[in-house]
């Protein structure tokens, strides 16, 4: 639990944009100073870094490449005494049933979502726990609700590396349950975000939107309410274990 008098730091990598910056400017409600990571739009990351500090909070931003491990290490030190971290980098790369698939995306996607967040969990660790010289806090990895449905004919590759990440968190969860630090994972469905674009349909959002039993896709806000209680107090006995926030999907 973060001690009374003192202010909550969390590290989002990702949190220039979509799903990251919401969480950056939820938490930044709930009270925490932010280290914000990007990799490529730095015009987007000092947008975010300025809407956060309109909120109260103190906001810095680093440039990490998520899936070079010796950037990760650098931007855990960059960021400094951290109580949290949400791993929430990542992108689905390509849809396409997987036969169909350049074999390159294959290897890029679970780098960009899997070892990418085994990376950024072993420094989070490395930071928090009380044994190591931290004072504990909270690691929420984001998943998807890809991992549970498999994805098929869109992205199984990365349904797989997500899947991948449930494990991760499940297992380190129970390795550090008594080192100070909870481990949890939020696994969003489909999300209104830029991520489906940039995967080469434009129109995705439209087309899979009515297909989710809500009817609808989730704004990243929706997300960030889920990733800001799991960072709270009020969820102080939940570790190891994945929130679906798919609308029922
Ligand atoms: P966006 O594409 O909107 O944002 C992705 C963020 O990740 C950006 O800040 C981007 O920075 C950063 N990023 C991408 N690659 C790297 C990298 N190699 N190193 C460091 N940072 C990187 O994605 P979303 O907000 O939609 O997705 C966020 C997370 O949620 C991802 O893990 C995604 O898989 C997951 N998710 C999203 C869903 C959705 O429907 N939107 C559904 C299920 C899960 P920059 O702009 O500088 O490149």
């Amino acid at each position: 639990m973060t001690p009374p008098d003192a202010r909550p730091r969390t590290l989002v990598t990702g949190g220039s944009r979509g799903i990251g910056a919401a969480v950056a400017r939820r938490l930044a409600r709930a009270g925490h100073d932010l280290v914000l990571s990007y990799r490529a739009d730095a015009e987007a990351a000092a947008r975010t870094a300025a809407e956060v500090e309109a909120l109260g909070s103190t906001c810095s931003v680093v440039r990490a490449d998520v899936v070079d491990p010796e950037q990760v290490d650098a931007l855990l030190e960059a960021a400094g005494p951290v109580t949290g971290v949400v791993s929430n980098a990542g992108a689905t790369l390509h849809i396409g049933p997987l036969a169909d698939t350049p074999v390159e995306v294959l290897a890029r996607t679970v780098e960009l979502n899997l070892t990418s967040a085994l990376y950024v969990a072993r420094a989070a660790v490395r930071a928090m726990a009380v044994s190591r010289g931290g004072s504990g806090g909270v690691l929420v990895t984001i998943g998807s609700v890809a991992a549970t449905t498999g994805a098929p004919g869109e992205y199984v590759q990365y349904a797989a590396a997500k899947a991948g990440v449930d494990a991760m968190t499940h297992g380190l969860a129970q390795e550090v349950a008594r080192d100070g630090v909870r481990v949890v994972a939020v696994a969003p469905g489909i999300i209104d975000t830029t991520i489906h674009a940039d995967a080469g349909e434009p129109g995705r959002l439209a087309r899979v939107g009515p297909t989710v039993p809500m009817g609808r896709p989730g704004d990243p806000e929706e997300v960030a309410d889920a990733v800001a209680w799991l960072m709270s107090d009020e969820a102080s006995y939940v570790t190891g274990t994945t929130l679906r926030v798919g609308g029922g999907r």
